[in-house]
């Protein structure tokens, strides 16, 4: 069947979420340059959860079926386990020693064949970006591998006689923009609250069977495209800035006055032109 052929079946969605360290804990380690990991507390990295969240009022509207896709280690079935409790019908990890690694390239080129042996998918939804790493690659990389539209820090989605409509944050206001199925989009931070996991999600859970483990030769992952040795990109050095206190200064008086005194203090520390 064709992915575009969605009358024959729900809709599909796919939802990309990666585990990432929660953005207050993440630390350097000081010698391998590398992030902690390891024991840190993870959360779905936030705007693959608005992604979930958009996936999900798609589904509750069009009774679409939304399956999250991540690619690391069985960790991450701690994020997929909540994904299905929050409303997806099932999840995807794709987990190989293999994988270990990869940048940006091998990633996007893993989770498109992931999604290929997925089949059958008329919208692919990704986060703008990790807060992890922050390179926002890997959406356009999938939608480059799989030669799909593409549309880009998206904060609304609507299905709408077959075709896709989001409306993309641009630098001075927002735009509409339109393709065909499959497509894939790319999901804005912050851009809704994602909802809590529900009871029934939950229960779901905790029966089992909603998490598939695959491994690179389960999806036909060469494996000479994967992994730190075919990543063309170097970490060379990861700092940590340590930020100034700040001074905490609070004007007070009468409004007119005390707004005054901040222009005057803002143009003598030259935050702004006189
Ligand atoms: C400090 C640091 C710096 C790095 N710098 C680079 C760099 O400059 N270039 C580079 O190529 N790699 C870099 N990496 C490696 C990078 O973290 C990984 O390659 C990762 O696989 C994808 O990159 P990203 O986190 O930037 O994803 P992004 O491209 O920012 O992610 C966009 C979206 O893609 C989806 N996605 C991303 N990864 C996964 C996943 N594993 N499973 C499911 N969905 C996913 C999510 O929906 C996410 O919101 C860096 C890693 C670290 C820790």
């Amino acid at each position: 069947m064709s992915p575009a052929d969605s009358n024959a079946r729900p809709l599909r969605i796919l939802v990309c979420i990666k585990q990432v360290p929660k953005a207050q804990e993440l630390q350097v380690d000081p010698v391998t340059q590398t992030l902690k990991r390891v024991g840190v507390p993870s959360e779905i990295n936030p705007p693959d959860a608005n992604a979930l969240e958009i996936a999900l009022t798609l589904k509750d509207r069009h009774a679409a079926e939304v399956v999250v896709l991540s690619m690391g280690p069985t960790s991450f079935d701690e994020s997929l386990e909540r994904a299905v409790a929050m409303g997806a019908d099932r999840a995807v990890l794709l987990t190989d020693r293999i994988l270990g690694g990869s940048d940006t390239v091998p990633t996007a080129y893993a989770l498109s064949e992931t999604i290929q042996k997925i089949g059958g998918y008329d919208l692919i939804l990704t986060g703008e970006e990790t807060t992890d790493a922050s390179t926002g690659h890997v959406g356009p990389g999938i939608a480059g591998h799989l030669d799909l539209p593409q549309i880009t820090y998206v904060s609304e989605v609507r299905i709408v006689d077959g075709t896709v409509r989001a409306r993309r944050t641009a630098e001075d206001g927002t735009e509409w923009w339109q393709t065909a199925m499959p497509s894939l989009c790319t999901v804005n931070f912050g851009c809704n609250k994602p909802r809590s996991p529900t009871l029934t999600g939950k229960i779901r859970v905790k029966r089992g069977g909603v998490i598939a483990h695959w491994s690179c030769a389960d999806v036909g992952i060469d494996p000479k495209k994967v992994g730190l040795l075919n990543s063309p990109t170097i970490v060379a050095k990861v700092d940590t800035i340590r930020l100034p206190p700040r001074a905490g200064h609070i004007f007070s008086g009468e409004p007119k006055e005390t707004v005054r005194a901040l222009l005057e203090a803002l143009i003598r520390d030259r935050v702004i032109a006189p």
